[in-house]
């Protein structure tokens, strides 16, 4: 897929809410061609954006012109990386606060479907908690180790296009997906329709109104090629209730990530961290980031249609 046109869409209405009063927000920093190494999680290329629009009903705030899911998809399948496994420990801290308080919600458990598994983390801190875990993830390489891993059989493809089973999942759980896709109402409207009767969607993003985004201005570390959308409560509201859920729970989000994780974020360090001893060591420091800076809801799948 060689020509720009097919590779970016220019919208007209909101993702989101579908609005159609957008104008635009942000002239972009990025003006590169998007490659794997700028899609992976551990991507340090922050501060970077594409032309970003914004929603005058929801306040929305999105790529536009935006890369279409073809191209995405075709890039997502091809990453590799690393380096995310070794934040496993800090990862499992917090996916596992985010499951007990799913647990709280859904006392019986059940199947439980994860969208951007990745390298299968939470399907398996889940499987040890009794849950029944399924999950979808683009990337080969991380299908590939989920399976190696931890034994996990994770469909390799898109959530807007795989064929899944309606109505049989307890939970969806979408933790920093939604920013990442250029079809969010699909992805979220699909997961609807694989949950069971009040089963429960958890969704976790970046929230661009958060003290931590507004003091580190376009230093912001959610401003990455990646990440398509920002959201805010108030459009995440807006993109679920349109869908055909509503937000139950809700909380703050804060990541636990080492001490080498961070440090590694800051190009004038990286040098310094080849020293393996000193890389190790600093692997075992688990610092929590208590910025808050994005946010976890808790929505129920609404009966009817
Ligand atoms: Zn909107």
């Amino acid at each position: 897929m060689k020509d720009e046109e097919e590779r970016f869409r220019m919208l007209t209405a909101c993702p989101a809410c579908a609005g159609t009063d957008i104008c635009g927000y942000q002239k972009g920093t990025f003006s590169g061609r998007l490659t794997q190494d700028e899609i992976k999680i551990t991507d340090s290329q922050y501060g970077k954006t594409w032309d970003l629009s914004i929603c005058g009903r929801c306040g929305h705030i999105f790529a536009n012109p935006c890369p279409s899911a073809e191209y995405l998809t075709s890039l997502y399948s091809h990453v590799e990386d690393p380096l995310y496994d070794d934040e496993a420990a800090g990862r499992s801290k917090n996916f596992l606060s985010i499951l007990r308080r799913l647990e709280k919600l859904i006392p019986e458990k059940g199947a439980l479907f994860d969208v951007g598994a990745a390298t299968g983390i939470l399907l398996d801190l889940a499987r040890r908690r009794g849950w029944e875990p399924a999950g979808i993830e683009p990337s080969s390489w991380a299908v590939r180790s989920a399976a190696d891993k931890h034994g996990l059989g994770l469909i390799e493809g898109t959530l807007e296009s795989a064929s899944l089973p309606e109505g049989r999942y307890a939970a969806v759980t979408m933790v920093d997906f939604i920013e990442h896709t250029p079809l969010p109402f699909e992805a979220v409207r699909k997961a609807r329709s694989i949950l069971r009767p009040a089963g429960i969607l958890v969704l976790v993003t970046p929230d661009i109104h958060s003290r931590a985004a507004r003091l580190a201005g376009r230093r912001w570390w959610h401003l990455r090629p990646a990440h398509l959308a920002f959201f805010s409560r108030r459009s995440i509201d807006a993109l679920l209730r349109r869908a055909g859920f509503s937000i139950i729970a809700e909380h703050r989000y804060a990541w636990t990530f080492s001490a080498h994780y961070l440090l590694s974020r800051k190009p004038a360090i990286q040098a310094r961290l080849k020293d393996s001893r000193r890389a190790s060591f600093l692997k075992r420091i688990p610092i929590k980031l208590a910025l808050g800076d994005s946010f976890e809801v808790y929505a129920m799948k609404d009966s009817g249609a």
